[in-house]
């Protein structure tokens, strides 16, 4: 099993893809913040199967970070990073710095509605403007013809679809499926800090995303979102939104009536861990 090229700079990734491209080799990205876990391997799984050469960025953004204190927390595991690469066969491992893939581009401002408002755009200020903005440019460096990202950012899948139809990116955008520990709790890098009561705590999360259909058989959409919250705050938990909306457009879903097209989404912290999830109501 060959270990990927480990790319460090703009030029070298140019260098690297200029002969590939020209031999019309088909590209498939992933881009990661590292501390690479089973989910981001689903990802590199599936990219292994429909592409000629398979691309991952490592590199955690810091204008997508609105707390510096989050940034300087989050995890670094480059060389597990680098194993991990291997073992799904990827060729090129992308490592920017940030003088180096910022250079000449500032944080573009973007705004779809409701889609870049709500939920984690309301609680995490400029986020989706950083991420936009690094998405776009790892794009036209990387060239791919497919990008995949996990459903677990659902709201950023979301705005990167709507993006590259909008932008006419021209790279088609996979969603792949949320891993999960055998307890249902969501893979994430960030689950590293959490104690294993915390872990267990966590769990009300991902069980409120499994029940949310038996829940809403008999309560209101409004009720259902109340209540997740509550029982997330009795379990020690600080909801920062539980949310039903429309699964495309992230609008409040109008009716009951409505859901099959809609998606519960929660983000919650315990302690100083920020966590995601979410799944079809
Ligand atoms: P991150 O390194 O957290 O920015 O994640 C990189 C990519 O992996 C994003 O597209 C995430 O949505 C995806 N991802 C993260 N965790 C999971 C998971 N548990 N299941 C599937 N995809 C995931």
């Amino acid at each position: 099993m060959n270990s990927p090229r480990i790319i460090r700079t703009v030029a070298g990734l140019r260098h690297v893809l200029k002969s590939e491209i020209a031999s019309g080799k088909t590209i498939g990205f992933v881009a990661t913040m590292g501390a690479l876990h089973e989910g981001h391997a689903s990802l590199l799984k599936k990219a292994r199967q429909e592409v000629d050469i398979v691309v991952s960025s490592i590199y955690a953004n810091p204008t997508q970070f609105d707390n510096q204190d989050d940034l300087a927390k989050y995890p670094k595991t480059e060389f597990a990073d680098l194993l991990l690469l291997k073992r799904e066969q990827t060729d090129v491992a992308f490592i920017p710095q940030t003088a180096d893939i910022y250079h000449n581009l500032s944080a573009t401002p973007i705004n779809y509605g409701a889609l870049t408002d709500t939920l984690e755009g309301a609680h995490r200020t400029g986020h989706f403007d950083g991420m936009s903005t690094i998405v776009r440019r790892l794009f036209e460096l990387v060239t791919p013809h497919r990008a995949y990202f996990g459903e677990k950012d659902w709201q950023q899948l979301a705005i990167i679809n709507r993006m590259s139809s909008f932008e006419g990116l021209g790279v088609k955008i996979i969603g792949c499926e949320i891993l999960r520990e055998p307890s249902g709790l969501a893979l994430s890098s960030r689950n590293i800090h959490l104690s294993s009561q915390e872990k267990k705590a966590s769990l009300t999360i991902s069980k409120s995303v499994f029940g949310i259909k038996k829940r809403l058989t008999n309560r209101s959409l409004h009720e259902a979102e109340l209540e997740i919250a509550n029982e997330l705050k009795h379990a020690g938990l600080e909801p920062d939104y539980v949310k039903i909306v429309n699964a495309d457009t992230l609008e409040p879903l109008q009716s009951e009536t409505s859901s099959g097209q809609g998606r519960l989404l929660i983000a919650a912290s315990l302690g100083t861990t920020r966590l995601l999830d979410n799944g079809p109501v």
